[in-house]
């Protein structure tokens, strides 16, 4: 079975392809340029991993030429999608490329994927939570429920853009499915934060990706710096990997959104783990007020990911093994 990646570059994407190639799949991956195709395909050090160029999934027909050179593809992820923060036009730089690359992603299936059986998007809990609701405690988020964010808002600020980006762009595929109602079936999954070491230790770079910069960032500020402001819900990138294949390999996630998280922090929780498990980072990180973490995270909304955790089968990472790994795998890193 080959299987399609596009995005194969980015932080979850790599782990997805790892993790597929372990389990003996083919993976054909794009990515937005030969030296970051080649620099992929030396961490792999697989013969079964090989890259096409998509530089900007935005454009019309992005995907037509990778999937035309790869009529054994049979199931397609769909992982590409902008997320940062760095904007002035959220329009431009994050719902278009978002929405328009999902659309060109499902129209190049359509058209030259005759074989392809099984799609997942990558979607995200932003796409689930609206956020007024997400910090209202009464309320309680499961699958069904859609960030109810506006165009409107969505325009005005880079964090409202991201997440309404990841809502349209979901919304799109399934309208896109219901309209076209092509040959293959969808399942998308919806990570929270998503944590966890880097799929290969020579990817630790000074800046990481947007969510493990979150804890990365704690080692770099220095104790005087504030407490993360960051709250929300996590899952580790292991699972977020293992996920994407239970929703092709399983009859139970077709049609199904995936609400992969495994719990809420804060980020005095991320500092109480690391100030109780790396000694040597005594007095370099800031101290907060150990343990009141619970008291800031009881006052989010809950989520009930039963469904979820019913269709995947497997028991996911737990907060310190996620933030330990990840932190030891930067320390290392500077040895
Ligand atoms: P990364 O930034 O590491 O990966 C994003 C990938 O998409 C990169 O390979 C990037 O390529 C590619 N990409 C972005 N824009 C374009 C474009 N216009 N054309 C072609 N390729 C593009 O982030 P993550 O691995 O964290 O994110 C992967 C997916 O998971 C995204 O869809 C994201 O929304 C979703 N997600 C992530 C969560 C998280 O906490 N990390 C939580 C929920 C969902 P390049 O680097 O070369 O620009």
């Amino acid at each position: 079975t080959t299987v399609f990646v596009s995005g194969a570059t980015g932080f979850i994407a790599q782990h997805v392809v790892k993790s597929l190639l372990g389990k003996g799949y083919k993976v054909v991956g794009s990515v937005r340029s030969a030296s970051k195709g080649d620099h992929l395909k030396g961490l792999l050090n697989s013969n079964d991993f090989s890259y096409e160029i998509v530089e900007d999934v935005e454009k019309v027909g992005a995907f037509d030429k990778a999937l035309e050179a790869h009529p054994e593809v049979s199931v397609f992820l769909h992982t590409a999608s902008p997320f940062h923060f760095k904007t002035s036009n959220p329009e431009k730089d994050l719902l278009n490329p978002a929405i328009n690359g999902t659309k060109n992603a499902l129209n190049a299936i359509q058209a030259h994927g005759k074989n392809v059986k099984r799609v997942v998007i990558t979607s995200s809990y932003a796409a689930i939570a609206t956020s007024t609701k997400e910090i209202d405690n009464t309320h309680t988020f499961t699958e069904k429920s859609w960030n109810e964010v506006t165009w409107e808002q969505a325009t005005k600020d880079p964090v409202a853009g991201y997440r309404g980006s990841k809502t349209f762009a979901e919304k799109a595929a399934w309208e896109f499915l219901e309209l076209q109602k092509p040959d293959f079936e969808l399942a998308v999954v919806n990570p929270s934060f998503v944590f966890g070491p880097q799929a290969f230790d020579s990817e630790v770079k000074d800046s990481l990706n947007t969510s493990s910069e979150i804890i990365n960032a704690i080692l770099k500020n220095g104790p005087d710096a504030d407490v993360p402001a960051s709250k929300g819900g996590f899952v580790d990138v292991r699972d977020v990997a293992a996920a994407h294949i239970v929703a092709f390999e399983k009859k139970e996630a077709v049609n199904q959104r995936l609400i992969l998280n495994a719990g809420r922090f804060a980020g005095q929780d991320i500092l109480d783990i690391l100030n109780e498990s790396f000694p040597e980072l005594k007095g370099k990180i800031p101290v907060g007020k150990p343990g009141i973490g619970p008291s800031i995270t009881s006052t989010l909304a809950k989520v009930d990911n039963s469904k979820t955790i019913e269709i995947l089968g497997f028991d996911l990472i737990g907060l310190k093994k996620t933030v330990v790994d990840s932190v030891k795998q930067i320390l290392d890193s500077k040895k």
